[in-house]
């Protein structure tokens, strides 16, 4: 029935089951349980449950199950498994998927706890992997072979913004049947078509864009049906990182607005780096969508746009927190994609566990600041960030 929406429709109306009272906005359904009317009921609904059936919340919601289907709807996915937090999503994708003996090859641009998961968690269980520079398809090529079981990257890296090109990496792992994981946060789910280009599952920190207004921690992995149904969902069913009906609700509504308040981040984004274009106290600014980013061809023919987040080198972390410190819209934290623009010093805060070496050979460098941009006045913003610059 809804196969023949467009995307906007989709995201507004898609998923939707309403209850006897005919409400509306959807409801929350904050019930664990659910009552069956006899115990043949209950036998039968334990053997097998029907698509709209439930058991418990950490197996299915209905208001979880609506935000399932609609996220599936927007990223063109046959099903959706909904989670706690965006690392409950990455974790239960690839645990569920790997074994002991298993290889992974991964980009090693990757966010912080991520790369623990890869690196500290998975090792301990037996589970090989290797790191690659993802913007070098000649070091894919040689890491991935008949052991590998997945390759795992974020399609655009945080915080340097390099683009993974996935059907590039796809076509390699898939000629070694190995599963394409990707998390795509940087891209965003309304810019994203990284299952048609190749990607098998594809993991989204509800976190950022998808809530967008800095409410609650969540997440979602999308992929086949079959996959999702037979792979992902025992492993989470079992561990427990299902996410909340409250914080689906949280999501479900944030879906409604995700194309709006993502493009109007974008436009915004593209028109502050327009601005900063040759400014004296710019090093370097960095946006995949605009044609000085060395992967702008590879963003429009993968995305078609650059997303909301800019990347500025000032040059040193003197100069870096100065910005910082003299921007007055621009609030000082640590997500991205919400609708109040956002700025990040990644080497002193998310990247400051790592050491001094891999920082700089990953281009966190002391200048570096991430800008996440808001759905605030464009104008007002680069107005903010051009007084914030004389500061320095
Ligand atoms: C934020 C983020 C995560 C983790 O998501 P949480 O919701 O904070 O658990 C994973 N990957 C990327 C790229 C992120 O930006």
């Amino acid at each position: 029935m809804t196969h023949d929406w467009n995307t906007r429709t989709a995201l507004v109306h898609g998923g939707t089951a309403r209850s006897q009272w005919g409400e509306v906005s959807e409801a929350i359904f904050l019930t664990q349980g659910f009552v069956y009317d006899t115990a043949e009921a209950a036998q039968a609904r334990f053997i097998e449950a029907g698509p709209d059936e439930f058991i418990y919340a950490r197996y299915g919601n209905p208001t979880v199950s609506m935000f399932e289907k609609r996220i599936a709807l927007l990223e063109g996915a046959e099903d959706a498994f909904a989670t706690a937090s965006g690392m409950a999503a990455v974790s239960g994708a690839l645990t569920s998927i790997l074994k002991a003996g298993d290889h992974v090859v991964a980009a090693r641009a990757l966010f912080g706890s991520c790369l623990y998961v890869l690196s500290d968690i998975l090792t301990r269980f037996g589970v090989t992997v290797t790191f690659v520079d993802g913007t070098d398809l000649d070091q894919w090529q040689e890491a991935i072979g008949p052991q590998t079981t997945a390759v795992f990257f974020e399609t655009v890296a945080n915080p340097t913004l390099e683009v993974v090109d996935i059907e590039a990496v796809a076509k390699l792992a898939h000629h070694h049947g190995a599963l394409v994981v990707v998390d795509n946060v940087f891209a965003t789910p309304v810019f994203s078509r990284a299952i048609s280009q190749g990607a098998d599952v594809v993991i989204y920190s509800a976190t950022k864009h998808i809530d967008g207004q800095g409410r609650a921690l969540g997440g979602v992995i999308l992929g086949a049906r079959d996959f999702i149904r037979g792979t992902v969902e025992p492993y989470m069913k079992h561990t427990g990182g299902s996410m909340s009906p409250f914080t689906a609700w949280i999501m479900l509504k944030g879906l409604e607005t995700i194309d709006l308040r993502v493009r109007a981040q974008t436009a915004t984004a593209l028109a502050v780096t327009e601005a900063l274009q040759g400014h004296p106290k710019v090093v370097r600014a960095i946006y995949p969508g605009h044609s000085s980013h060395p992967q702008y061809d590879l963003t429009m023919h993968q995305m078609t746009k650059g997303g909301t987040v800019v990347a500025l080198d000032l040059g040193g972390q003197e100069e870096a927190f100065r910005f910082l410190n003299a921007l007055k819209i621009v609030l000082i934290s640590n997500n991205l994609g919400d609708t109040k623009s956002i700025v990040t010093h990644p080497a002193t805060t998310t990247h400051q566990r790592l050491p001094a070496d891999q920082r700089a050979s990953l281009g966190i460098t002391p200048g570096l600041v991430r800008l996440s941009l808001g759905i605030e006045d464009t104008d007002d913003l680069i107005a903010d960030v051009m007084q914030a610059l004389d500061a320095i």
